[in-house]
């Protein structure tokens, strides 16, 4: 196959961490067969510097005439005291927005060669974590109306609206329907439907789209504060996990953290295209820019969603996973997930050694 894939480096360890993504996708080019092209494009603070905007016009056409886009990181120093429409951030915003992607799908998954880097106790984790949080990403609470006013008796009252439609529900349902089916074809919906109107009708949408397009997918329902309970109780008995807004937001942070370490977590954000945005959960770390001490798997790892979800390519997907596994289990370890009798090694070498197990 042939595939054009915008590459928005970004700020700080951005560039490094990309690079080390495209040796792996170069590898897995040579591996089997396929032809992948890597277009340059500037967002984040280095496009406020190079072309006065955090997201350049040019970036946003070539990211909608591409395959896929994979990025690395915007922000830093340098950029934070410009007014926030000007901001590095904004690019990331605005390039969502232009896209249409209102899915962020966020793995979080304890790698067996860092089963120690859990915060739980290893009789918690010894079945795994391997669990997909999919987050409605353009709706509920945060978008809804809000206000506030006083009142002589009560002081000051503030307000926000939680509302969500039928098309919201069904086009997020169905994003997690496809993954659950690249997967376990379980999924668990998350809500409140105990207390919450936008949540009953979360619940009945979800059912009867998922039943209806979807029969080999198999949904359950949990309420939201059992569900935060079971994630540190047994998060091995999730798969895919399907929220709202907020309730997503709040649950990929507690799921992303009992796996331990920031430098190894991906993400994306889907819309109605397979054309989608492919990322690490991390930020620019200006702390360690520009001397190789980044670790590169988070964005390595965004890759291989890319290759799975966007390109059809499960079995790629798969051989990227198993050569980050074999390059763990051989103990080369970069600084963030260095322990004592590990061998310790730079961005651009962990990357290399994960190319080469491909
Ligand atoms: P950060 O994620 O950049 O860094 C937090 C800590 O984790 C730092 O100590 C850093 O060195 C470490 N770290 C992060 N990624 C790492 C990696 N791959 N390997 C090793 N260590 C890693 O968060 P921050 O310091 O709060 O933010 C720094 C800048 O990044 C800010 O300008 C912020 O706005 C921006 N930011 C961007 C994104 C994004 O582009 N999606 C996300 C979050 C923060």
């Amino acid at each position: 196959m042939n595939k054009h894939i915008a590459l928005l480096a970004g700020d700080g360890i951005g560039p490094e961490i990309t690079q080390g993504a495209v040796a792996v996708l170069q590898a897995v080019a040579a591996r089997y067969g396929h032809t992948f092209t890597f277009e340059p494009l500037l967002i984040g603070g280095c496009a406020i510097d190079e072309a006065g905007e955090p997201l350049p016009a040019h970036t946003v056409k070539r990211c909608l005439a591409s395959d896929s886009v994979l990025l690395g990181a915007v922000g830093g120093p340098k950029w934070d005291a410009l007014p926030g429409d000007r901001r590095p951030e904004k690019g990331l915003l605005g390039i969502r927005k232009a896209m249409g992607l209102y899915a962020n799908i966020r793995p979080a998954r304890l790698w067996p060669a860092l089963a120690d880097a859990s915060p739980l106790r290893r009789e918690l984790t010894k079945n795994g974590i391997d669990l997909i949080v999919v987050r409605e990403l353009t709706g509920g609470i945060y978008f809804g109306e809000r206000g506030s006013c006083r009142d002589a008796e009560t002081g000051e009252s503030a307000w926000d609206t939680e509302r969500y439609s039928e098309q919201e529900i069904v086009r997020i349902t169905r994003i997690a329907c496809e993954l659950a089916q690249k997967r376990s074809g379980r999924i668990v919906s998350v809500d409140k439907a105990n207390v919450l109107e936008t949540s009953r009708l979360w619940r009945r949408t979800v059912h009867a789209y998922a039943q209806k397009y979807y029969p080999d997918v198999t949904v359950s329902d949990m309420l939201v504060d059992n569900c935060a309970m079971q994630i540190v109780r047994n998060p091995a008995q999730f798969d895919v996990l399907l929220t709202s807004n907020m309730f997503g937001d709040i649950l990929s942070d507690e799921a992303a953290q009992v796996t331990g370490s920031i430098g190894m977590l991906a993400s994306s954000s889907l819309g109605d295209t397979p054309c989608g945005l492919y990322e690490p959960i991390h930020g620019s770390a200006p702390d360690i820019a520009g001397r190789d001490l980044a670790n590169p798997i988070a964005t390595i790892l965004a890759a291989a969603m890319m290759l799975r979800d966007a390109f059809g390519m499960a079995e790629e997907c798969a051989a990227v996973e198993r050569a980050v596994e074999a390059t763990l289990s051989e103990g080369w370890r970069t600084a963030d997930i260095f322990s004592a009798g590990m061998k310790r090694i730079g961005c651009r070498e962990m990357a290399r050694r994960i190319a080469q197990h491909i």
